[in-house]
């Protein structure tokens, strides 16, 4: 079996003392494709990111401003991004959004932000990988405005570690975005989120570690790494009634289809 992480934070601190040993874990897991996302921790990050994809045929970088970072967008990182986002292997904007939870930026800097990273991904025709989260103000209805607004239609992208309610994905599904699960998924409580993987179609769906955070159940407390996105693709396929191979093999798909890993 083979299968895609979409989303993990490759070149965060964390896997610095292991790096290769965790990329060979993945391997032997079946995990042959990983998006490595630039943002999420620190601007600098993005350009370990990108470095590093340079290093290892099997991994894409992204390129962005994480919603937490936007306070820390200036010319001078503005000007960086640009530079990266240019280089051979990197495949999409973000991980970009909107994060009323924490509210670690404002959300007039954080909506600013995340409608420049909007934009951007639209003039280049690149695919955008999407943080959204906080009910209070509602992100996910101002996240969908500003998108309409920005890409006019043009570009896809991912909702990435989805935690919303079913009636918006099914929104989201029709203004062009993928919905990925994480090992949230695998949670005792997750909410009522099983649910709404369920009804959800499976050519829209992609699944993720967004390692080194949210280790699944059985792991939690831990590390994650790509290793365990089976265990994601596992409980998708017991929703679905599917082996988990067709459930590897439609959630790769759509994981290329959308990042162009074609002619990437
Ligand atoms: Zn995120
Ligand atoms: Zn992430």
């Amino acid at each position: 079996m083979k299968i895609f992480d979409s989303h993990c934070h490759l070149a965060a601190d964390e896997f610095d003392l292991d790096r290769a040993a965790v990329l060979d874990r993945a391997h032997e897991a079946g995990v042959d494709t990983f998006i490595a996302i630039g943002s999420g921790y620190g601007i600098a990050g993005n350009a370990r990111t990108v470095e590093f994809a340079a290093t290892d045929p099997r991994v894409f970088a992204t390129v962005g401003v994480h919603p937490h970072e936007a306070k820390e967008l200036d010319d001078e990182a503005r000007r960086l991004l640009e530079e990266l986002i240019g280089r051979p292997r990197v495949v999409a904007v973000g991980e970009c959004g909107l994060d009323y939870h924490y509210m670690n930026s404002e959300r007039e800097v954080q909506r600013a932000v995340f409608a420049e990273q909007a934009a951007s991904a639209r003039s280049r025709r690149m695919p955008a990988t999407i943080h959204v989260r906080g009910d209070e103000p509602n992100a996910y209805e101002e996240l969908l405005d500003i998108w309409r607004t920005e890409t006019r239609g043009e570009i896809e992208g991912v909702l990435h570690c989805y935690t919303g309610t079913l009636e918006f994905a099914r929104r989201a599904i029709e203004a062009g975005f993928y919905i990925s699960f994480s090992g949230i998924l695998t949670f005792k409580n997750d909410r009522g989120l099983r649910e709404v993987a369920k009804a959800l179609p499976l050519e829209r769906l992609m699944v993720e570690t967004d390692a080194p955070l949210l280790a699944p159940q059985g792991f939690r407390g831990k590390r994650n790494e790509p290793a365990h996105v089976g265990v994601v693709g596992e409980i998708l396929a017991a929703l679905h009634a599917l082996p988990i191979e067709e459930v590897a093999r439609a959630t790769s798909e759509n994981a290329r289809s959308l990042f162009r890993l074609a002619d990437a």
